[in-house]
């Protein structure tokens, strides 16, 4: 799905994870080439604008996560205004809290998708356990009566018979008399499209509208025809008030257009999208899963969120504090042990990266069990201040002592200082990484 921008942004932030540092100007480098990217996506030019601006006045006015390289937090803001321009994590579902039957009005293009967004919405709506009926309204494209009963029949859901010699409006009253008496307490009305606006389906759509009341006017829109869909749905939305837009055949080669602008120039919410020709190939919208997919790193989010809900800010900065002064001890080791402990096993957090950086494989050896973990706790715990801040004169009997005093024994002992010094040197390289704490390596 999208994919020709989601590997535009992919390619904008492994250059930004690569960099220690970020400064004004390669967030601006950065946005430009995002700018880029959402314009040859064919996304509204207003839409990327504004979103630009935004995004540059959180990155440039966001105070750092110690514990995160400003790249992924970056990638994080990007990910979090994509989510609002498409109308953020509001719950979009359908609106039918009247008293039966309620009516779903499915309106757009010809060619758009309706006539199997009807079928797929009427799956749907069984699925939740109600009964939909689908009623036919598209008198004028010979084929359409009978390509909604054919669906119909697919589905096991009731189609209303009507025939292409009555008008539109009588249909959908007749069919929601019909409704009424035989129990159905959903109405979806597939009406007739055209290959653009005309006034003649317009008044036709209004009437409609006026005679059964929907209280869901859904506009179907083809994701592939990208701001023309846009604008359409704008037209429709003049004249009809529509309650929310169905993006389909996201499933091809859409550009992301249409997805990333309709909400922001219509200000109706997306509310199902449409992902495949099949029956069953209907998903309820959600901004969040849809810019997950289209940057590709649903799972380094999912990190940055644990890594920010984890690491204390206070103990990071501390820490990086004693990085610079060269003063890493044990005492730090330890406290470091214990926040990367908090955020999961090495291992499934490595599984989250691809490519991971070369610090993480390298603290993988050095990851402790539970079980370890208590054992080099209990060690340092028996050490002296003094020795943790300075394990060099930890000789053969403050070993034994230490080895007493923890219930461990000295070939214990011996171990974790070795694997402190190698932790040493490997905060040693990350140093020369750049200033930014120990974590700066995740990016790969
Ligand atoms: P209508 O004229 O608006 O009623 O459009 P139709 O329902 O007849 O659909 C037009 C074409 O688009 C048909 O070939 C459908 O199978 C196809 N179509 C509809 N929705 C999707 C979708 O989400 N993905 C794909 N790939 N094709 C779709």
């Amino acid at each position: 799905m999208f994919d020709s921008l989601s590997e535009k942004l992919e390619s904008v932030f492994k250059k930004l994870r690569g960099q220690g540092v970020m400064t004004e100007d390669n967030i601006k480098e950065a946005l430009r080439e995002v700018r880029l990217a959402l314009l040859e996506a064919d996304v509204n030019f207003k839409v990327v604008k504004d979103f630009v601006e935004s995004v540059r006045v959180k990155a440039v006015g966001t105070e750092v996560v110690q514990s995160l390289t400003p790249g992924q937090q970056v990638i994080k803001i990007v990910h979090d205004e994509l989510v609002a321009v498409m109308g953020g994590n509001e719950d979009n579902g359908l609106n039918l809290a009247a008293k039966p039957p309620v009516a779903i009005m499915m309106v757009g293009l010809q060619g758009a998708g309706k006539t199997t967004t009807c079928g797929k919405l009427g799956r749907h709506l069984k699925n939740l356990k109600r009964r939909p009926l689908l009623v036919p309204a598209d008198v004028y494209r010979p084929a359409a009566i009978e390509q909604l009963a054919t669906v119909g029949r697919q589905l096991g859901l009731e189609v209303f018979n009507s025939s292409a010699d009555q008008k539109p409006v009588d249909i959908c009253s007749a069919a929601m008399r019909f409704a009424e008496l035989n129990g159905f307490d959903t109405v979806i009305l597939d009406t007739a499209g055209r290959h653009q606006i005309d006034d003649f389906l317009m008044n036709e759509l209004a009437e409609i509208k006026a005679a059964v009341l929907p209280l869901e006017i859904l506009f179907v829109a083809d994701a592939m025809t990208g701001q023309e869909a846009v604008n359409v749905a704008g037209g429709f939305n003049e004249r009809l008030d529509i309650t929310g837009v169905v993006l389909t055949k996201l499933d091809g080669d859409a550009k992301g257009g249409a997805a990333l602008s309709v909400k922001a120039v219509t200000g109706k919410p997306v509310k199902f999208v449409g992902l495949g020709e099949k029956l069953d190939a209907l998903e309820v919208f959600h901004a969040d899963r849809l810019v997950s997919r289209i940057l590709g790193m649903g799972d380094v989010l999912t990190l940055v969120e644990k890594a920010q809900s984890v690491f204390d800010e206070k103990e990071t900065a501390r820490l990086q504090q004693k990085l610079k002064k060269n003063q890493f001890d044990l005492e730090d080791f330890l406290a470091q042990l214990q926040q990367i402990k908090k955020m999961g096993s090495l291992e499934s957090l490595m599984g989250m990266i691809p490519g991971m950086g070369k610090m993480m494989k390298q603290m993988q050896g050095a990851q402790p069990s539970e079980n370890e973990m208590k054992r080099i706790e209990a060690i340092i715990r028996s050490m002296t201040p003094g020795e943790r801040a300075n394990h060099g004169i930890i000789n053969g009997s403050r070993r034994l002592r230490i080895a007493k005093g923890s219930g461990t024994t000295v070939q214990e002992v011996n171990q974790l200082l070795k694997r402190f010094t190698e932790a040493q040197k490997v905060v040693k390289q990350l140093q020369k990484l750049g200033p930014k704490g120990l974590l700066k390596g995740m990016g790969g």
